[in-house]
């Protein structure tokens, strides 16, 4: 097959992470004998230095005409004070928007081999397994107006949370139709005890919920989600948010599960699929070499799944990054005491030549 992939590394820890997922890329297609063709364009803080807008249209044109779009992070501090619609997370959100990429899969899984690397105990996080399915393209992040006003010390600021039924129509039946191949339960997350938009929202969930009577559906209040997705993760198979809530709730599953480093996602609804791992641009360790590339090869493996369909593509990446923890290989953000961490780029050799020896087999990702 041919795989016309646009890559758009970003800033931060963006071009490390997305430098080891290419690489990883490269590994499975040449194993099934794939040939890809990558194009790479400029997104976020980068774009803005170059060419002053943080999504160039070029960027766009490029993403719209290939398969699918590999993207590393993006944002920076430097950029926190210009207005807000240069700054780089903007461009993210507008990439969302030209993509049509209104349903954002985020799979939080325990890995046996990370048990340890989770703060929770072992026993509270053994068999954690989650999707979230959050909705993109709505709420808090779109709504308009959204302005601030006045001058220090009395400025004040508006946002809007904005839902509308076919918005939360199509996610719910995405979350619906996910949990039919999984455990058949799906966890709905709200705060309709205060919000109107969360009111609505539980009422079209449950309307769409009756169109699918093989599923067991919970409505959870976000604040009630929030303490038990640390106290009882494994009990959670979908968890289907609005978008702010997604945000928030996918980077504390990340935590239950280890790191948000191994966090992947897939964006998907429009007709290109957009593939990115849950983290930023960790400003942190940004060129340091110690970043966690697993958040981007896991989503090279959901862009095989969902862009392409190939499910043994999918599972031979999967397969490799156990592999790989399985024989005690760690970033810094996963390792324990007395274990010596390795860099990104020594992780994603790992994984991919794991693939390109045949080590691994596909099978159970946990
Ligand atoms: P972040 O996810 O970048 O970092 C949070 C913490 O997790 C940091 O301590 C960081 O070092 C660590 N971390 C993140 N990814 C890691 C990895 N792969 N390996 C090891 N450790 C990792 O979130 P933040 O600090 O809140 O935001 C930093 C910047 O990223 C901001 O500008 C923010 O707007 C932006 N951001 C971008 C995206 C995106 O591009 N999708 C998502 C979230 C935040």
């Amino acid at each position: 097959m041919q795989l016309n992939i646009t890559v758009l590394p970003g800033d931060g820890i963006g071009p490390e992470v997305t430098s080891e997922a290419l690489r990883v890329l490269n590994a499975v297609a040449g194993k099934f004998e794939h040939q890809v063709r990558v194009n790479q364009k400029l997104i976020g803080g980068s774009a803005v230095v170059r060419t002053g807008n943080p999504l160039p249209d070029d960027t766009v044109q490029t993403c719209l005409s290939s398969n699918a779009v590999l993207l590393g992070a993006v944002g920076d501090p430097s950029f926190d004070r210009l207005p807000v619609d240069l700054r780089p997370e903007r461009g993210l959100l507008r990439l969302r928007q030209a993509l049509g990429a209104f349903a954002n899969l985020r799979p939080a899984t325990c890995f046996a081999p990370l048990l340890q690397s989770s703060p929770l105990r072992e026993e509270i996080i053994r068999g954690t397994d989650i999707l979230i399915v959050r909705e993109l393209l709505g709420g808090l992040y779109f709504g308009e107006p959204r302005s601030t006003s006045g001058s220090a010390p009395n400025r004040s600021a508006i946002d809007t949370m904005h839902y509308r039924e076919p918005d939360i129509e199509r996610i719910a039946t995405v979350a619906f139709k996910l949990a039919q191949a999984r455990s058949r339960r799906v966890t709905s997350v709200d705060k309709a005890n205060v919000l109107d938009c969360s009111r609505l929202w539980r009422d079209v969930v449950t309307r769409i919920g009756k169109h699918y009577p093989d599923i067991e559906l919970h409505h959870m209040y976000v604040d009630s989600a929030a303490m038990a997705l640390v106290s009882r993760p494994s009990q959670f198979d979908v968890l289907l948010t609005e978008n702010m809530f997604g945000d928030i709730l996918s980077d504390q599953a990340g935590a239950v599960v280890g790191s948000i480093g191994i966090l992947p996602s897939a964006s998907l609804g429009g007709p290109v699929g957009l593939y990115e791992p849950v983290h930023g641009s960790a400003p942190d360790i940004a060129g340091k070499g110690t970043a966690n590339p697993i958040g981007a090869i896991l989503s090279i493996a959901m862009m095989f799944r969902h862009s392409f369909e190939l499910e043994e593509e999918a599972v031979t990446v999967e397969s490799a990054v156990l592999a790989v923890l399985n024989k005690g290989y760690r970033t810094e953000d996963i390792s324990t005491v007395g274990r010596f961490p390795i860099q990104c780029a020594e992780m994603g050799r790992r994984i991919a030549e794991s693939i390109s020896h045949a080590e691994i087999r596909t099978g159970q990702l946990t």
